[in-house]
């Protein structure tokens, strides 16, 4: 037929549909075998338009759009007859879990989803997914169009594209024309970032729950809308190490149920009769544990589905092909065939085990109320910014909330002073309840102690919501009644003709702090106040933002007309005071208030420094604070002027760059007046070096007494078996635990925040208090501990140490952070904290 097609004949086009397209392989349409080129996203892309164009009952969605605007997509496969009623059957699934009104029927239709290429550079996985998808979509194939009967299909070819894209791209920069199998060779070895991470260098498989990153946002919101029985992540790992698939290892979260455990075995059982027929190495049970709630594999289980990690040897090292240990050749084609193995074999068993997958997945939901705690209790009376984040947050989750229906007595856990304890509840509390659709999802991301069956897991180990937030939180024994939840009414001050004296606006929040960050990007010279004040009935806390017209006489625009306006924007309550003259406290003529303007960051990166702390700094200031930021690669920091520059920030990282000559340059810039904010590990390169008065140990008898603890416990672990040499490390080891630090709330590191601050610790490093200097947060003794893992010998380690301290050197400050305030961008309670030491701390 005539591709010509008139005005005329275009408008007929749906009535006549005589262009029907017949479905071609991924070789037909893409010009070479799948495993001989890695597919670009956007030919994937294509070749999805072409099934769904081909198969006109399959839904093709683009559910959104990455940071580099690369379209994120999913394809729902079904029989026709399901297409045909797909909306009803999506509803229906949803009556399962309770999340909308009625009764399911019981239609036994399941749903898989499958998800791949989360991690970029594990790049097999969206070939794989061109496979799976040709022979669902091929009519001819009689048994997986006889699957497709029960079982609805989500593919989702690529969770990472702009990781991805970064892999492949790299891959094809440095390729030989013929692939080499050398793993020496450079197409072996990714550069600094790596493809594994998205734009933002956020690990998407650590988001699932906290959804800080574009990605997770849109995904979760479609995810949401399904709420699939079966999930599967799919993932490389190492390139010599055999295939692993379900079941998972210990710890398992104490909430997932027996069937969860099971089914996980019976899908294992299936894809190994697979792998046993070609004689493909593969392992379970082993390493890849389901604890972290905010992994592809934990967060769907604790939604309901039967949530796996696969991992196919490979990663970035892999190439088109790379010779391994044993000296075969591992190709792109060997590793997408097994994703594609067990993808359909997923597929396969659920398809079998229908009826009963749907079954169990609603008994999952009805299953509720059986916590320890059947009530979490939000005070009302925190500050308003932070509950809104949390409800926000809350929503995503669609974890229902309401307000207290009144005052009352109530007994059970307060997570600001880790005891149990009675409190009152009153009419303004936000009550979350356990009875609800979310229960268990609900019971892990609340509890107050992560309950962790066996210490040895691989990533953070506790996460506690109300320590996350910082908010007064309780978890009650009992249900507390709750009304639809109504927000306050917030305070507005009266606009007039006259012309403010200043405008003053309290600092307690990251709304506060976008605020200023807009304030100060307009030019508006801006007064911090060092001490508490009232005017007009309305208090002041110390770190509140005062604007006098007087320091602004020179500003070229409409000063009030422009504070209005970003007030609004922001939803600020910005009051307007006629008078210097102050109720209490100083008045604003008085050097309390200090005078902060914009400053000119200087962020490093590159090579040396933590791709993913980098990257939540990276995100921090431009999609959180919405500030200019100049990212500057470790490789070339020595040959630019720090002079243009007022803050220089030093991510976590290993580095070589800090040699005596930086250190001494660095030092120079901060008399000037720099400010240094140092993250992590790179507070190593500047302790205890001439200048800097960050010490390991408080004195030399601290020193000696360390040194002697780690030689006796050598010798005892040497005496120990190999086989609990991976226990005996982790007594080491601090795997993601809160502290309660006493903070000093009186320095500017610490304005907006009360007498404690709950920090997580990733690492088990110690450094002394220091001795000249602002000791802003602090773990004074044992009783700072308050969840998650840390071994044995870390625990003692982390008493009496630093956590956060601003040290005054000339005109300029370094700010030392042990801990990293923005980790993952989830820790919501540390955001303020780091806006204060770039723009308060002076
Ligand atoms: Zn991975």
């Amino acid at each position: 037929m005539s591709k010509i097609i008139t005005g005329f004949l275009l408008a007929l086009i749906p009535l006549l549909s005589f262009s029907q397209t017949t479905l071609q392989s991924p070789s037909e349409f893409l010009g070479y075998e799948l495993g001989d080129r890695f597919t670009r996203h956007h030919e994937m892309v294509n070749y999805y338009e072409h099934v769904s164009d081909a198969v006109p009952h399959f839904q093709l969605i683009e559910y959104g759009r990455t940071n580099e605007h690369r379209p994120l997509i999913a394809l729902v496969m079904s029989s026709k007859e399901n297409m045909a009623k797909i909306e009803e059957l999506r509803l229906n699934n949803l009556r399962r879990t309770g999340l909308i009104e009625g009764t399911a029927t019981d239609d036994g239709t399941a749903i898989v989803w499958l998800s791949y290429n989360v991690h970029g550079n594990e790049a097999s996985s969206l070939d794989a997914s061109i496979k799976t998808v040709y022979d669902l979509a091929d009519m001819s194939n009689a048994k997986m169009q006889e699957w497709l009967k029960n079982t609805i299909v989500i593919i989702d070819p690529c969770i990472n594209p702009d990781g991805r894209e970064r892999y492949v791209n790299n891959y094809y920069e440095t390729a030989n024309i013929t692939s080499n199998p050398n793993g020496d060779s450079k197409e072996h070895r990714e550069p600094w970032p790596g493809g594994r991470a998205n734009h933002y260098l956020f690990d998407l498989n650590r988001d699932w729950a906290w959804q800080t990153q574009i990605e997770s946002q849109q995904r979760m919101k479609l995810y949401n809308q399904w709420m699939p029985h079966v999930h599967v992540d799919f993932h490389e790992q190492g390139y010599n190490n055999p295939y692993y698939f379900a079941p998972g290892a210990e710890p398992f979260h104490l909430v997932i149920t027996n069937w969860q455990r099971a089914f996980q075995t019976m899908i294992g059982k299936n894809h190994a009769t697979y792998f046993d027929k070609e004689g493909w190495l593969y392992f379970t049970k082993e390493f890849f544990d389901l604890f972290y709630p905010s992994y592809g594999d934990t967060y769907p289980t604790f939604n309901g589905a039967i949530g796996m990690t696969y991992e196919q040897a490979g990663h970035g090292f892999a190439g088109l092909g790379i010779k391994t240990e044993d000296g075969d050749t591992l190709t792109l084609k060997d590793r997408l065939t097994h994703h594609y193995t067990t993808g359909l074999s997923t597929i396969e068993i659920t398809s079998k085990n229908a009826k009963r997958v749907t079954q169990e997945f609603q008994k999952y939901f009805d299953e509720k109320g059986n916590n320890k705690y059947q009530s979490y209790v939000i005070k009302g009376s925190n500050n308003q910014d932070k509950i809104d984040r949390l409800l926000s947050w809350l929503d995503s989750q669609q974890i229902k909330y309401g307000s207290a229906s009144g005052s009352k007595s109530s007994k059970g856990f307060d997570y600001l002073n880790n005891k149990s304890a009675t409190f009152q509840v009153s009419g303004n509390d936000i009550i979350i309840s356990a009875n609800q659709p979310k229960s268990k999802l609900l019971t892990v991301l609340f509890e107050p102690k992560s309950k962790l069956p066996d210490s040895l897991t691989y990533d953070i180990t506790a996460w506690a919501i109300p320590y996350v937030y910082g908010l007064e939180s309780y978890a009650s024994i009992e249900s507390i009644g709750q009304r639809q939840y109504e927000a306050p009414i917030k305070k507005s001050f009266a606009d007039s003709e006259k012309t403010p004296y200043a405008y003053v606006s309290q600092y307690k929040s990251l709304d506060d702090l976008k605020f200023l960050s807009a304030v100060l990007q307009k030019g508006i010279k801006t007064r911090i106040a060092q001490k508490a004040f009232s005017i007009g009935g309305q208090s002041y806390d110390i770190g509140s933002i005062v604007i006098t017209r007087k320091n602004n006489e020179y500003y070229p625009g409409d000063l009030k007309k422009n504070l209005m306006s970003l007030a609004k924007k922001h939803r600020r309550s910005l009051a307007l005071v006629y008078t210097g003259f102050m109720d209490q406290g100083a008045d604003f003529g008085s050097s309390s208030y200090y005078q902060i303007t914009a400053p000119k960051i200087a962020l490093l990166g590159g090579p040396q420094t933590s791709s993913l702390s980098f990257g939540e700094l990276w995100h921090y200031f431009e999609k959180e604070i919405e500030y200019p930021v100049n990212v500057i690669y470790t490789d070339y920091f020595s040959r630019i002027s720090m002079d243009s520059y007022d803050v220089l920030i030093v991510p976590n990282g290993y580095y070589k760059l800090f040699n005596e000559s930086t250190l001494n340059n660095i030092r120079a810039w901060v008399a000037k007046g720099g400010n240094l904010i140092l993250i992590e590990n790179a507070l190593k390169s500047f302790a205890d070096q001439p200048g800097y008065g960050l010490k390991k140990y408080a004195n030399e008898e601290q020193k000696k007494a360390t040194e002697e603890e780690v030689k006796e416990r050598k010798v005892k672990e040497e005496l120990n078996r190999y086989a609990e040499e991976e226990r005996n490390s982790i007594s080491e080891s601090i795997s993601g635990v809160i502290y309660k630090t006493s903070m000093d709330n009186t320095h500017p590191l610490g304005y907006g925040y009360s007498d404690h601050y709950f920090t997580l610790k990733n690492a088990a490093s110690h450094y002394a208090y220091l001795p000249n200097g602002g000791n802003v947060a602090v773990i004074k003794n044992p009783s700072a501990y308050i969840s998650g893992f840390a071994g044995i010998n870390a625990k003692s380690k982390i008493d009496e140490s630093l956590v956060f301290g601003v040290e005054k050197m000339g005109a300029g400050n370094v700010v030392y952070m042990v801990d990293n305030p923005l980790y993952r961008d989830f820790w919501e309670n540390g955001k303020l904290l780091f806006g204060n030491a770039v723009f308060i701390v002076k």
